[in-house]
């Protein structure tokens, strides 16, 4: 058992933290106020070669893997989720490519990731199936004026990213809507300029402001079959997608609890109360203690679900320890940003500090990509059926 980072891995992460203090945390608040896309981090992504981190050498990305993208989101969510969350876009729509996609496709879709020049998204929810992917309406019917193609219709919601993309991965209903089976699902590569793609309505969201999440609607939208990602009805292909990247959104929250704690406890060695600073009192103390050991207990949970990942472990024996790393790591987040805040009392609430933000910014991890309750579902699944036990 090996608890050090390789050398390159040493390399990337001294490289991202640079690059995050000098381009990503100037820019935080500016992103935060004023809502637009960061174009300038998005370049600055692509001149050091970070949005192929987890593509393989051979369709031009670095080959770093998931326990590499997962290091360098930790240190740029150290300044901002939505900085993090442009990484992790490079990983979530394209899993299922690279899991299950044809050679064409990873040659066409996934080079223009890991080059820059395209940018992707992920259609798994919608308004009345979030938690219950099973209850999606969006519809896949054969076209009968194309041979083994598709048209699609439907609206998909709260997509990341929906509005800057070139591309998705749309999961739709191959077979009756009402289906509960597990391969009534198929997922496919639908691109922006099909006819019949459209950007609905954008959200107004509480954190995480610069990257757009909303709808993407398909009318009658025709796809062909070179665009179909595995097989038809490969709804496991989303749900090993979504293992995968168990330890890419836990990173965020890693990421956002170190940011979190740092402020706070340089605040708290500045500021006087009583005649001392406030990081004198005991009560102080053990709270930036306690937060220590859980975010070095997250930072194990989860470089270990991405080395797993990584070694093709994310089938469903592999669930709960995959759920911990996200469960455990998204709600220290919440709970790391809440104590920084507190720790700076009103200076804490207001928008010259960071706090508030980071506070904002959490929330929105203990819910995508399976909410909190969803992972603990799966680790108890995991129990009950002695996927894991300790004997
Ligand atoms: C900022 C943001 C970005 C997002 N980006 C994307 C994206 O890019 N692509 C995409 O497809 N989706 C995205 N989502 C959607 C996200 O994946 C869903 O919100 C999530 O899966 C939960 O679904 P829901 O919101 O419908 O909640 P519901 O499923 O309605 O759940 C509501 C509540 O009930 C609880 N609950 C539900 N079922 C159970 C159960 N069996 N046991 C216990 N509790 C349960 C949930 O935990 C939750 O607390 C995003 C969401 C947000 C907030």
């Amino acid at each position: 058992m090996d608890f050090d980072l390789s050398e390159e891995l040493l390399e990337l992460q001294k490289a991202v933290r640079k690059l995050s203090q000098d381009k990503v945390k100037p820019r935080a608040r500016e992103i935060d106020t004023s809502h637009e896309y960061p174009q300038d981090i998005f370049d600055a992504f692509k001149q050091a070669d970070l949005l192929g981190l987890c593509i393989p050498t051979e369709f031009g990305g670095s080959g770093a893997g998931i326990l590499g993208l997962t290091i360098a989101i930790e240190e740029v969510a150290k300044y901002s989720n939505t900085a993090a969350l442009m990484l992790l876009l490079t990983r979530l729509p394209t899993g299922p490519v690279m899991i299950a996609g044809s050679l064409e496709q990873k040659e066409k879709y996934l080079r223009g990731i890991a080059e820059g020049t395209s940018r992707a998204a992920f259609g798994l929810s919608e308004p009345q199936a979030g938690s219950d992917v099973m209850g999606m309406v969006t519809k896949a019917v054969p076209d009968p004026d194309q041979d083994g193609g598709w048209i699609l219709n439907g609206t998909k919601c709260w997509m990341s990213g929906v509005a800057q993309a070139n591309w998705y991965t749309i999961f739709a209903k191959t077979a009756d809507i009402t289906s509960r089976k597990h391969d009534s699902i198929t997922a496919f590569i639908v691109e922006r300029d099909f006819e019949g793609v459209s950007v609905g309505r954008i959200d107004k969201k509480m954190g995480v402001k610069g990257v757009d999440t909303g709808e993407l609607i398909l009318d009658n939208v025709r796809v062909p079959k070179e665009n179909v990602i595995g097989e038809v009805g490969g709804f496991r292909l989303a749900m090993l997608g979504l293992n995968s990247m168990r330890p890419i959104v836990a990173a965020r929250g890693i990421g956002l609890a170190e940011g979190a704690i740092m402020y706070a406890t340089e605040y708290s060695q500045q500021r006087t109360a009583f005649n001392m600073p406030i990081s004198d009192n005991q009560g102080i103390r053990w709270e930036i203690a306690k937060l220590g050991v859980e975010i070095e207990a997250a930072r194990l949970l989860t470089y270990r679900a991405a080395d797993w990942a990584d070694k093709g472990r994310f089938t469903k024996e592999w669930v709960p320890f995959l759920s911990m790393a996200k469960y455990y790591a998204t709600e220290l987040a919440v709970k790391a940003s809440s104590l920084a805040l507190q720790m700076l009392g009103a200076a804490g609430y207001m928008e010259e500090h960071m706090t508030e933000l980071y506070y904002r910014d959490a929330k929105q991890l203990t819910i995508v990509e399976g909410t909190s309750q969803i992972q603990l579902g799966l680790i108890a699944k995991g129990i009950l059926d002695r996927d894991l036990w300790w004997d």
